[in-house]
């Protein structure tokens, strides 16, 4: 680990680096390490493994941690059974004196790396989305995602659970943590008394809005009573919960005013619900797109306010803050991407900021696949203890040939860690396959990624040539001492008759704007890659990932009105491209179902909304000049396309490392050139850097 730091605060940014006084006690700065599950929590060695990780986040600057949601008690978490079916202890859940302890090593970790950081534990109490058989909720009412229908609250279960917040509370703060945060948002128990929808009681806990609220208002003052007044106590309430019928703008400024009466020491929005049909942090979501709600939270109460979603660099979080739309800034999965983004950005080096891509490929998809958490950009994050490199003990010479995210990664850390490297690329720009995932409106970020990984090539003095290249017999006269090929894929040419027909286009030549695309266009293959080039080719005018408004029409949000959920009544704008589009597989699946968990359904809707054709179990026949043939359910059927754009998958790209092999030079295979099926970025700069880390 590194040494300690002395954050001065970096004159470009004062505001994020001015500490905030609480009264009991003061946060050295206004950055906040928002809450995410890991899936250390529930893992044999979880606390060790949390305390690396939140211990590293620490050391790199931030202010104020929060752990991972922690339930009050079993009904509210998930539970993990033994063979025996008995529920697993798991650091998911606190509220044994002996869960209590287990969390000491990770305040122990955070308070030693940095004295001055603040860790707080997030209670979430998963209420009706609980993975659990013995759910609770105001009602009976199941949500559109959880897996169980909740059993109702009676007036003892109330209090059972008020009460269990409060004893978790008490148990965090014996535990070493300096305060804890309640989730009252998201769809979680808390959040689900405020809505009509999932709160149909007709007692004090139902009803009238004063009596949905009494719940959630209830628990702050219960928890704030039990750990008196020198303990932070953060509420976080859904400032816009994007639900149809969801929270008005009067009842969320109502809560906000309650939760600090009740004792309160701040608030932290959070935005959406995750039943939602919003994107509020998929890499298409503009970056702060939501702060302006948070003013307004801000200017009903008189405790700081914290803001969240989208921010992920410095710059984002200065500009935040001098707007005065919150007092402090949580981001939680640019932590992830690079633990040091404070410390870098008190030292000036913000180029060297591995920024988050909003990507959720090894985050947020992993958490709802119940694997550990990780990073597409790092991934050491969630394996601090497993994954770590130091200088080599024998230097090499190394060519790493390809600068894709393979060989960028793995060019990267071996100069880290002191070899001589060469990077080869015969493009004239690093980047490889993400030069073209970059121009794919929605995924602006990508951008940063190359930024960042040029600043590393610059740092670790990697000697780059592009524009080259290079074969087995160059390599082997320049006497490296070792190859690392990364040369990536090629694009598949499936076998149709007429493939080589001039109305067809590879995805390469459709996205850089080689040849002219049709009105009526068949994308053959529907991965990931036919989905970002149906994107690319029915979007029209500006990304709405850099226009606030433009965004807002197009999912349908009014930020100015705040109609209830922010969103109730109001119409999507559909801005596309005059084009009709049929976006084809073979499979029998419904199509985009490969797609991200967590982003998948957002690229699903907008293209149904954009009028896009999906087909699946398509049997493709011939290309002529009629068009695309195909046998849907085996009757022929021709689709009158001017262009068919092939998005049909990849080929490993291993030439060069047979013929290296066939000369017996030392040599390493990685990413696409390695296994191209489901090959994508992070299994890439997973599997290169791990071969770094070990040369
Ligand atoms: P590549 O990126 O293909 O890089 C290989 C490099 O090797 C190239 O630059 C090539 O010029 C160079 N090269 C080849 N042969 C030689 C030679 N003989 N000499 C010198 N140089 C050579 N993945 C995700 O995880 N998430 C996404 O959202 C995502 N979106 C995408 C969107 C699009 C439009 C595309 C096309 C891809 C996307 N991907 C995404 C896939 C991801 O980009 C690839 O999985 C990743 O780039 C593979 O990395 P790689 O380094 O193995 O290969
Ligand atoms: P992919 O996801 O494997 O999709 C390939 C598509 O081509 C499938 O729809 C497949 O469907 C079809 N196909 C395969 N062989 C075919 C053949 N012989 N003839 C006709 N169709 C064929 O691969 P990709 O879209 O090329 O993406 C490459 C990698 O990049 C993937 O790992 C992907 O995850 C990643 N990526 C990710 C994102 C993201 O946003 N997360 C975006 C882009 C790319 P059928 O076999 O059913 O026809
Ligand atoms: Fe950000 Fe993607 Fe890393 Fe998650 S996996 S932290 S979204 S870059």
């Amino acid at each position: 680990m590194n040494a300690k730091v002395d954050l001065p605060g970096h004159a470009q940014y004062p505001t994020l680096f001015s500490p905030l006084d609480l009264g009991h006690t003061q946060l050295r700065n206004r950055c906040i390490m928002g809450s995410m599950h890991t899936g250390l929590e529930e893992q044999p060695d979880g606390f060790e493994r949390m305390a690396a990780f939140y211990a590293e986040r620490a050391e790199g600057g931030v202010g104020m941690i929060i752990t991972g949601g922690i339930s009050p008690n079993e009904e509210g978490g998930l539970v993990l059974k033994g063979e025996d079916g008995k529920p697993l202890a798991a650091a998911s859940k606190l509220n044994t004196e002996e869960e209590a302890a287990g969390h000491r090593i990770v305040t122990d970790a955070v308070h030693n790396a940095a004295p001055d950081c603040k860790i707080c534990l997030q209670i979430l109490h998963m209420g009706a989305l609980a993975y659990n058989e013995g759910a609770v909720a105001p009602s009976p009412v199941r949500s559109r995602i959880g897996a169980f229908s909740p059993n109702e609250l009676d007036e003892a279960g109330i209090e059972k659970q008020i009460v269990d917040h409060a004893h978790c509370a008490k148990l965090a703060l014996q535990a070493g943590y300096d305060g804890v945060e309640i989730i009252g948002s998201a769809g979680y128990l808390l959040s689900t008394f405020l809505v009509e929808k999932t709160n149909q009681r007709t007692d004090q806990w139902g009803g009238s809005y004063e009596n949905r609220m009494r719940f959630p208002v209830e628990v702050v003052r219960r928890v704030r009573e039990t750990v008196g007044p020198d303990c932070i106590v953060i509420f976080r309430i859904a400032a816009m919960d994007m639900l149809q019928g969801g929270m008005s703008w009067d009842e969320i400024a109502l809560l906000s005013k309650a939760v600090e009466a009740a004792g309160a020491s701040m608030i932290s929005t959070h935005f959406t619900w995750h039943e939602s049909q919003v994107p509020t942090i998929a890499t298409m979501v503009p970056r702060r797109a939501f702060t302006g709600v948070t003013k307004r939270v801000r200017d009903e109460v008189s405790i700081p306010v914290i803001t969240s979603n989208r921010i992920n660099m410095p710059d984002v979080a200065e500009a935040v803050l001098v707007d005065g739309d919150a007092d402090l800034v949580s981001m939680a999965r640019p932590m992830l991407a690079d633990a040091e983004l404070m410390k870098k950005a008190a030292e000036g080096r913000e180029h060297e900021i591995n920024t988050c891509i909003a990507c959720n490929q090894a985050c947020l998809d992993h958490t709802f696949a119940m694997k550990t958490t990780s990073c597409l950009v790092n991934p050491r994050a969630c394996h601090e203890t497993q994954l770590k490199w130091g200088p080599a003990t024998v230097t090499k010479n190394i060519a790493v040939v390809g600068a894709g995210p393979a060989g960028l990664a793995y060019a990267t850390v071996a100069a880290e860690r002191g070899h001589a490297v060469t990077l080869y690329d015969a493009a004239d720009e690093v980047g490889g396959q993400f030069n073209l995932a970059k121009q794919v409106p929605g995924k602006e970020e990508f951008h940063e990624t190359l930024r960042y990984y040029r600043a590393m090539l610059e740092k670790y003095d990697v000697t780059v040539k592009l524009g080259q290249r290079v074969d087995a017999d160059q390599l082997s006269d320049a006497g490296f001492d070792h190859v690392v090929v990364a040369t990536g894929i090629s694009p598949r040419v499936p076998q149709i008759p007429g493939i080589e027909h001039e109305k067809v286009v590879g995805y390469i030549d459709a996205i850089k704007g080689n040849k002219p695309i049709g009105k009526r266009v068949a994308v053959i293959g529907a991965g990931g890659i036919g989905f970002d080039v149906t994107e690319l080719i029915t979007h029209e005018g500006t990304s709405s990932a850099l226009d606030i408004n433009l965004f807002a029409q197009e999912w349908g949000v009014d930020f100015e009105n705040h109609p209830r959920g922010g969103v109730t009544g109001v119409e999507p704008v559909i801005n596309k491209a005059d084009r009709e589009v049929w976006l084809m597989q073979r499979k029998e699946t419904p199509v985009g179902r490969g797609l991200g968990k967590t982003t998948g359904w957002t690229k699903r809707l907008l293209l149904n909304r954009r009028g896009v054709n999906m087909v699946n179990a398509v049997d493709y026949v011939r290309i002529d000049d009629d068009g695309l043939h195909v046998l849907l359910g085996g009757q022929p059927k021709t689709f009158e396309v001017d262009t068919v754009i092939l998005c049909a998958g990849q080929e490993p790209e291993r030439s060069l490392f047979d013929a290296l092999e066939k000369k017996g030079l030392s040599v390493d295979l990685v990413g696409g050139a390695f296994e191209a099926v489901e090959l994508d970025a992070k299994t890439a700069i997973n599997q290169a850097t791990h071969l770094a880390a070990a040369v």
